[in-house]
């Protein structure tokens, strides 16, 4: 993620923020150019940029909820932003948990929506496109009839709204005995499956896919109900970058695309700060250093990423225990991973649309 600043009065803005902390300013997120810029209130209930000549912008209708800071066109019929476009069903507001509850989903949403846009992938909501757009349900088990299950399919991805809350997801988390469960890895791995149809499925990618993945016809209850009932291959953690991966090949396929995603957005928060990782006892050792000023988006080779991500998730790990939390990387990448990792980075830097 990138950082911001207010173009008023200087001080350092967060993608979520909506005011200015400092001089009270409201802020926006303009989807386009992926920037949150300083808003001038203007006479007709629209805004301006400060100190810029675009054309006005109104919020997104999502903005009275307080779960949406970005901006659409003054002058256009649409209500909704980019991210706000693609939800189908969100949760009933009449009920105040609800709300708490979106607002959480919202801001993990947007992030993923901020990634895939600078990844320059397709991404089109279900209204405009029925058949290869992309939306979203978020139910709450008190509207249905049977259990919701955090999922997707054929572009529509399903969550379970008590994904949402952390004592929820934290005992899931352990029954399911995971190392890493949140709402914006929910939604990085359903995401995909959605871009396996997309990008992989009858395209030209298909064939090294299986080769790396393995064959996604695969019979894929079987499957999951071996991975349930026998557990992970002894071996797993060679070849996948969590058990759940190797189940089957798709879910191989959304478990490293997920994990693609984490690097490729906290790597770019840290070419935002500037990060820098230099061991004073790595001495000549540069395989525990990096200096992080590059963006991830504009790099062409994966392992050159690898080089900077690996020292850095060195140290944020060290950080995290010196706070007395878990590490915030609990994963080892071994190279068949890296092979994995680094297809997903040719395949999204070929399918830019822009
Ligand atoms: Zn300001
Ligand atoms: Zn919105
Ligand atoms: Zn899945």
């Amino acid at each position: 993620m990138k950082l911001f600043k207010c173009t008023n009065c200087g001080q350092l803005l967060y993608f979520e923020n909506s005011t200015c902390e400092c001089c009270k300013h409201s802020l926006g997120f303009i989807a386009e150019d992926l920037s949150l810029v300083t808003l001038d209130p203007d006479t007709n209930g629209f805004y301006s940029v400060h100190n810029n000549k675009k054309p006005p912008f109104k919020y997104c209708k999502n903005h009275e909820f307080d779960v949406c800071n970005w901006l659409i066109p003054a002058d256009g019929t649409d209500i909704f932003c980019r991210a706000c476009e693609l939800n189908h069903i969100v949760p009933n507001l009449a009920d105040p948990e609800h709300l708490r509850q979106w607002r959480l989903i919202e801001f993990a949403k947007h992030r993923l929506v901020y990634t895939l846009l600078q990844m320059k992938l397709p991404l089109v909501s279900k209204i405009q496109d029925m058949e290869k757009g992309l939306s979203f349900d978020f139910l709450t088990e008190a509207d249905a009839t049977q259990k919701i299950l955090t999922g997707h399919e054929n572009g529509l991805i399903t969550l379970n709204v008590n994904e949402a809350d952390d004592d929820k997801r934290e005992l899931s988390r352990k029954q399911m005995n995971e190392p890493y469960r949140t709402l914006l890895g929910h939604f990085r791995h359903e995401v995909g499956h959605y871009y396996w149809d997309r990008l992989i499925a009858d395209g030209p990618f298909i064939d090294e896919y299986r080769q790396l993945f393995g064959d996604e016809r695969e019979d894929y209850a079987q499957a999951l109900a071996r991975n349930y009932n026998q557990g992970p291959p002894a071996n797993w953690s060679l070849n996948f970058i969590s058990t759940y991966a190797s189940s089957h090949p798709w879910e191989d396929w959304a478990e490293t695309w997920a994990h693609y995603l984490h690097i490729m957005d906290t790597l770019e928060t840290a070419d935002s700060f500037g990060m820098k990782v230099a061991p004073r006892i790595a001495d000549k050792d540069n395989s525990l250093k990096a200096n992080i000023n590059v963006s991830p988006f504009q790099a062409q080779n994966f392992e050159e990423l690898l080089d900077l991500w690996l020292p850095l998730t060195f140290a944020m790990n060290s950080m995290n225990r010196s706070m007395g939390n878990q590490d915030m990387y609990p994963f080892v990448i071994q190279p068949k991973v890296v092979e994995k990792l680094s297809f997903i980075h040719r395949v999204c830097y070929a399918s830019r649309v822009n």
